[in-house]
């Protein structure tokens, strides 16, 4: 096979599975929402904003990427925001979207749970007129109570056809995936699908991947990486095909490491590794630049960014049809590509 470039990346039918709208705010939408709400920054330039992207480490990025929420205040607000990631998820050749949301980042400010959710529902329907289908999944902030967390899935009740599944972010330091037991216990019974981060390098890394796989019963893992360290562990994803989504990109801006070699062990490995952007405004790299910095750093062949797209299906929340379809599409472009 020859060698894989960039083109190879960006053309490649997508899915992508761990992206968080609020993360894909992009300079100029917020300065442009600043004004529309009537918000002062202390920043009117693109320049400005991008100066304070600086982080070293997971906490010095949440308090960048909470801050730079204020700007979302209504339905058209976060239906734009998520509508701007879509447009940018076509030109990635992104057929199948689950994104990521943080109700609580926003009732906490005072903006109500309908504005949140009706805006990015909305925005998941006109997703399809750019050829990609859209998924909700509600994220819970791991460092606020689990009796919030219990409040805002009430919230959600009434729009449960709305949202396909349940994740866990923010910081995981003294968090642990346990906090939530109860509640995703709740949410399974109850239709949804399940994810939870586990953050890179954390305190308790192993402890928490373990809980989320034995004791949770997700379907998915978003990072996860330090499941490596585990045999065992790695034996039970592989044999039970749990999803793992990467964020190599994002891994850099807060540990100073792409966790490449990682990666691709894990990938050598039979586990089902995903590829995805995390933050991609904060981090300045959307889906293909994620599997481009990846592919470059650890020489991936072409076979092996055509398992990264089949995997992103496979592990996708969607039916064995679809899935079908979806690969599909892979082979009539890998097809073209040769
Ligand atoms: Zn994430």
């Amino acid at each position: 096979m020859s060698k894989v470039t960039k083109e190879f990346i960006y053309g490649m039918p997508k899915a992508e599975l761990h992206i968080h709208l609020e993360g894909s705010l992009e300079p100029e939408l917020k300065l442009k929402l600043a004004k529309k709400n009537n918000i002062d920054l202390g920043m009117d330039t693109v320049e400005a904003i991008k100066e304070t992207y600086q982080f070293d480490d997971l906490s010095s990025f949440l308090d960048v990427y909470y801050q730079g929420m204020e700007v979302l205040q209504d339905r058209d607000d976060f239906y734009n925001l998520a509508m701007e990631y879509f447009k940018t998820a076509q030109k990635h050749n992104v057929k199948y979207a689950e994104v990521f949301f943080d109700p609580q980042a926003h009732t906490t400010r005072g903006v109500a749970f309908e504005e949140v959710i009706e805006g990015y529902y909305k925005a998941t329907q006109a997703a399809k007129k750019l050829g990609i289908k859209a998924n909700l999944i509600m994220c819970f902030l791991r460092d606020m109570s689990a009796e919030s967390a219990l409040e805002h899935y009430q919230m959600a009740k009434a729009y449960q056809d709305w949202i396909l599944g349940i994740g866990l972010d923010s910081d995981e330091r003294d968090n642990p995936p346990l906090k939530f037991a109860e509640l995703f216990k709740m949410a399974k019974n109850d239709g949804y699908k399940i994810t939870m981060h586990c953050d890179i390098d954390q305190k308790d890394s192993i402890k928490h991947i373990e809980a989320v796989l034995y004791q949770i019963g997700a379907q998915r893992i978003d990072h996860g990486t330090n499941i490596i360290e585990d045999q065992s562990l790695v034996d039970y994803a592989v044999e039970n095909e749990i999803g793992f989504t990467k964020c190599p990109v994002s891994n850099r801006f807060v540990t100073g490491d792409l966790k490449s070699k990682e990666i691709k062990s894990l990938l050598d490995q039979g586990i089902k590794v995903t590829i995805n952007s995390d933050d991609p405004a904060y981090f300045q790299s959307y889906i293909s630049d994620d599997i481009y910095t990846l592919a470059q750093a650890v020489e991936l062949t072409k076979a092996e960014i055509i398992q990264l797209a089949k995997n992103s299906f496979e592990v996708a929340w969607i039916s064995e049809a679809e899935k079908k379809n979806y690969l599909a599409q892979i082979a009539k472009y890998v097809e073209k590509e040769d």
